[in-house]
């Protein structure tokens, strides 16, 4: 290539040419020159532009952030006022198991956070999510503890409700519980019931909820009924001038069974009742 160039410049209106003779390293140096100065003015125009961006971008942020730490405040808040919500529920929970009396209490709710710290919201975060997993826990625990009671109160209910209690006819006593001359004659023996001495047709209820388990004639008791109440309570109702009922009968406290009557060896119409628990023969003068 040649050492030197020739740039001619033309005037429009005629005057003469004007020669400039340029050596070939200048005419380098010249373009060099334009283009540096070209790519420092796009980069500082992009610098510009993209700093314009994310000052904006820096904005919204900020303002997205503080929304969000608003939003974690609030629930946070929510969350502690679930917390008391369910100490109180635990408080009240805690009298219940006492009056019930049931010992074992489960533990106690978790305690509050607090403020966002300063030092960010992912923590924050972590700890909101760690105390909603501890109510989690601390519901079902509640929720368990419910179950305990009101399965204790159920069975307290079916034990009271098997419980022979009152008198299973209308009349009046004749004979207690315990040793007494027979009737026959034969000597003294434990009478094993109560009678009650009322006019024959005189109905007799079950004195406790139960099942009907026998229904029969016996030649001493007569027409008897024998009820099964469960938890370790039978009651048997003899004497009878008829039983009313049927074997394998579900009945409640109240219920109609028989009637007073006469039949196997008795010296009048009375009611011959009986109160077994787990087999022996008790009192039923204690459960009138
Ligand atoms: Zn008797």
């Amino acid at each position: 290539m040649a050492k030197r160039f020739t740039v001619m410049i033309i005037p429009e209106d005629g005057e003469n040419v004007r020669r400039l003779k340029v050596r070939r390293g200048l005419l380098t140096l010249a373009v060099t020159a334009l283009l540096l100065f070209v790519g420092v003015f796009a980069y500082f125009t992009h610098s510009f532009y993209t700093l314009q961006f994310d000052q904006t971008e820096l904005q919204r942020l900020r303002l997205v952030n503080s929304q969000q730490r608003h939003d974690l405040q609030r629930l946070i808040a929510d969350v502690d006022l679930l917390r008391e919500e369910l100490a109180g529920l635990a408080e009240t929970d805690a009298r219940v198991r006492q009056l019930a009396d049931i010992d074992s209490s489960p533990k106690a709710v978790p305690v509050a956070i607090g403020g966002i710290p300063e030092s960010g919201n992912v923590e924050v975060v972590d700890q909101l999510q760690q105390q909603i997993n501890q109510l989690q826990v601390a519901i079902d625990l509640r929720r368990q503890s419910q179950e305990d009671v009101r399965n204790l109160l159920n069975d307290q209910v079916s034990i009271s409700r098997a419980t022979p209690k009152g008198w299973p006819t209308k009349g009046w006593i004749t004979s207690y519980f315990g040793m007494r001359q027979i009737p026959d004659g034969t000597g003294r023996r434990i009478h094993e019931g109560l009678d009650i001495a009322a006019n024959t047709g005189t109905p007799v209820y079950a004195t406790a909820d139960g099942i009907v388990a026998r229904v029969e004639y016996s030649k001493s008791y007569g027409k008897t009924v024998v009820v099964d109440h469960g938890y370790g309570y039978r009651t048997l109702y003899a004497h009878n001038s008829r039983n009313s009922i049927k074997r394998g009968t579900r009945v409640r406290r109240g219920d109609k069974l028989a009637e007073v009557g006469n039949t196997g060896i008795s010296t009048g119409p009375h009611l011959h009742y009986e109160v077994q628990l787990n087999g022996v023969p008790i009192d039923p003068r204690k459960t009138l």
